[in-house]
């Protein structure tokens, strides 16, 4: 068995990094073990496209202070102009001044910037592609079994969904696990192209196979991106990635014909994010609360949060408490 450790963490997403980044400052001993070879869980950035979250919003003090803390910027959702609708029968109207995600902001590189930020502080305190089987509490603390070895933590934080929490052995009520039905395409092209037209990129369709669509171009949009949500399984038809181009041409034209490169996630299929009952996405916003915690044991993620659970701010809402939580315990 290796060496006690006071704090362990469970999953170095946006949750769990936050935490630990704040725990090594205060100078714990602290060690994050993440399933994945790669850190920020949902929060997922391939050349500064967002695959998984993409967007925060003015009310998420959190998000907003924890970027300049980092060296990060944010900038708005490219709202200016016209939003493309398409009705089930394939009509589509070009004439409606919406845009459906105006007051949004995004992070410049990309949200991983942060989670990559976090991971740089967290150091030699992290490690991945350790996958946590089991946990199992008793008098002294709590072991923490991966496959190669089993480890002995005062105290674990599970920053981790809850719906895979409870594949460790641990109490946890049936918690939706916010986006995990969701899958992403992102298509990025030489320029902007539907802002020359007075399009703003946004979309909504009846038709799909992309239901929701967004300008997701960089910052100063040297270069233009659009992204679109799918519909859960749309993504493993092998038609796919081409009904999608062909969808993105009869709305935006035929230069969203040959993109530079088109990268599709899907977190349905991610053993990692979802299991199999999160294919079935909650018909609203569940109404995340604390979970129960034990005198070892503390959940963190968002779907543990105070408040705004579910969302990127949420991950550190919940961070925040369970720091507050472990200092009462360490002390
Ligand atoms: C497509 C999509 C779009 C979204 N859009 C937005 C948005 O625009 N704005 C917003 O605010 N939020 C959005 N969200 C939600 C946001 O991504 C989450 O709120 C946030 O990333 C959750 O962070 P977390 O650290 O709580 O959990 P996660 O990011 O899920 O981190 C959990 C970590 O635990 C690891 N793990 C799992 N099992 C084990 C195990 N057994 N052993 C070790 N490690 C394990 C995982 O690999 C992961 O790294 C979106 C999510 C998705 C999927």
């Amino acid at each position: 068995m290796n060496a006690t450790v006071e704090v362990c963490i469970i999953g170095a997403g946006l949750s769990g990094l936050a935490l630990a980044s704040a725990l090594r400052a205060q100078g714990r001993n602290v060690t994050v073990l993440e399933t994945r070879d790669r850190t920020g869980g949902r929060v997922l950035s391939h050349n500064g496209h967002d695959l998984g979250p993409a967007w925060i919003w003015p009310h998420n003090r959190r998000m907003l202070a924890l970027l300049p803390r980092l060296g990060l910027r944010c900038f708005p959702q490219h709202a200016a102009g016209r939003l493309v609708f398409e009705d089930a029968a394939g009509t589509i109207r070009r004439d409606l001044e919406f845009a459906t995600m105006g007051g949004a902001l995004r992070v410049a590189g990309g949200l991983a910037s942060v989670t990559d930020a976090l991971a740089a502080e967290v150091g030699d305190g992290l490690r991945l592609g350790q996958h946590v089987l089991r946990l199992t509490e008793d008098a002294e603390g709590v072991l923490v079994a991966t496959k190669s070895e089993t480890m002995r933590a005062e105290h674990v934080v599970l920053a981790l969904p809850p719906r895979l929490a409870a594949g460790l052995g641990v109490a946890v009520p049936d918690v939706p696990t916010w986006m995990a039905g969701q899958a992403k395409l992102v298509a990025s092209y030489p320029t902007p192209f539907w802002r020359d037209e007075g399009l703003n990129g946004d979309a909504i369709s009846h038709r799909g196979p992309l239901a929701e669509i967004h300008d997701a171009s960089p910052s100063g949009a040297e270069t233009g991106a659009l992204f679109g949500f799918i519909l859960p399984g749309a993504t493993r038809a092998p038609e796919f990635r081409d009904a999608a181009i062909a969808q993105l041409v009869r709305l935006f034209g035929p230069r969203a014909a040959k993109p530079d490169e088109v990268l599709i996630k899907d977190w349905s299929t991610d053993p990692a994010t979802a299991v199999t009952a999160d294919r079935t996405p909650p018909s609203g916003h569940p109404n995340y609360r604390p979970l129960q915690q034990t005198s070892r044991l503390i959940f963190a993620g968002t779907e543990a949060a105070p408040e705004d659970g579910g969302f990127l701010e949420g991950a550190l809402a919940a961070a925040e408490a369970a720091l507050t939580s472990l200092r009462a315990r360490l002390d």
